[in-house]
């Protein structure tokens, strides 16, 4: 793919990438991946726990599992874009604090500190605006295709280690806390599997009387 890092550095090859150990490095960045900053994104509300993960799909174009497309979105890089369909979301001003690409690449763009602007309105338990307390991660792919084995296995392994800084103790689609407005992670995202890996046990999905109701989706889920 390419690359999205700063001018400079030397991007490592998807497969480099994806078989590096994730670790902590500071201020909620993971090293072991690669970083990629979005300007959009802002403090949580002070004392709130971040005990939340929110699973999204997300292509660009919607279908297409290539190019940087997702990377210029949340960097806001989409206006000079060749394609009017994705200029036409160069106004859009949202993120999510990783991606993970089909062969199981991972890129983080926010500071998992930091609230990520992935959820839009949403519920979750109770609690409205998701985005305060939870970490976004969303999956290259659409509501056609199932997602590939190098992506669980990062999901997994990203869950993992996010449970090492982090309280998290729900996991919910999109679709559960935005129920009628977005569909992701859609019908081929294997809940029972991911929730039986390795590092995922014990987290806990949200009924789907717990969330509220929008209407509207898009392959661009927010
Ligand atoms: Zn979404």
């Amino acid at each position: 793919m390419t690359t999205s890092m700063p001018a400079g550095h030397r991007a490592a090859s998807p497969r480099a990438t994806s078989s590096r150990r994730l670790a902590w490095l500071d201020d909620g960045w993971l090293g072991g991946c690669r970083r990629s900053h979005s300007p959009n994104f802002d403090a949580r509300p002070l004392g709130v726990a971040i005990d939340s993960l929110v699973i999204h799909f997300i292509s660009l174009p919607a279908g297409r599992f290539s190019g940087d497309a997702i990377s210029r979105l949340f960097e806001n890089r989409l206006d000079r874009d060749p394609d009017p369909a994705l200029v036409s979301l160069a106004g859009l001003r949202v993120s999510s604090h990783f991606l993970i690409r089909r062969r199981g690449e991972l890129l983080q763009f926010v500071s998992c500190d930091d609230r990520a602007w992935h959820a839009g309105a949403s519920r979750l338990l109770e609690r409205q605006a998701c985005n305060d307390f939870s970490i976004g991660v969303e999956l290259e792919g659409d509501e056609y295709h199932r997602f590939t084995e190098p992506q669980y296995r990062r999901l997994s392994a990203l869950v993992a280690v996010l449970r090492q800084r982090y309280p998290l103790r729900h996991v919910a689609g999109h679709s559960d806390i935005a129920p009628g407005r977005k569909i992701d992670p859609g019908p081929f995202f294997d809940w029972p599997r991911f929730l039986a890996a390795p590092g995922v046990a014990g987290l806990s999905r949200p009924g789907p009387d717990e969330a509220c109701n929008h209407a509207g989706s898009a392959a661009i889920s927010r």
